[in-house]
């Protein structure tokens, strides 16, 4: 089942300062894992089916779909957590911000705090 976790992050910015935040992120057990990688593989090869009827398109789309079926499958499956925001003080302005980050984002990476545009680096605790 999805599990929601949290754990402590860093925030610097390039004075040195720092605080800590908290990071939000969602883990996936093998099964879920398994039917998100099939259910983008079961769309590709969806689209695959549907963009056979669109004449001259279809020698680039088929293929395509066809091919990009088990790469997003395995992209997919692969991702055992994603991450999704931040929460934590700016090390710069000290107000508290909400960072929105990708699902496969890796740390430490530099980022702007979502109140006044600081420059602030996320890293691992
Ligand atoms: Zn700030």
């Amino acid at each position: 089942m999805t599990e929601r976790q949290s754990r402590t992050i860093k925030l610097s910015n390039a004075d040195g300062d720092t605080t800590t935040g908290t990071l939000n992120f969602t883990v996936y057990s093998k099964q879920q894992r398994m039917a998100r990688g099939l259910t983008a593989l079961g769309i590709c090869w969806g689209l695959a089916a549907v963009t056979l009827f669109i004449p001259i398109a279809h020698f680039v789309l088929v293929p395509g779909f066809l091919i990009a079926g088990p790469v997003a499958g395995f992209m997919r499956y692969r991702l055992a957590e994603t991450l999704e925001e931040v929460t934590g003080e700016c090390p710069t302005c000290h107000e508290q911000v909400t960072i929105p980050v990708e699902a496969n984002d890796r740390f430490p990476k530099w980022t702007y705090c979502s109140a006044r545009n600081d420059p602030v680096q996320l890293s691992e605790a």
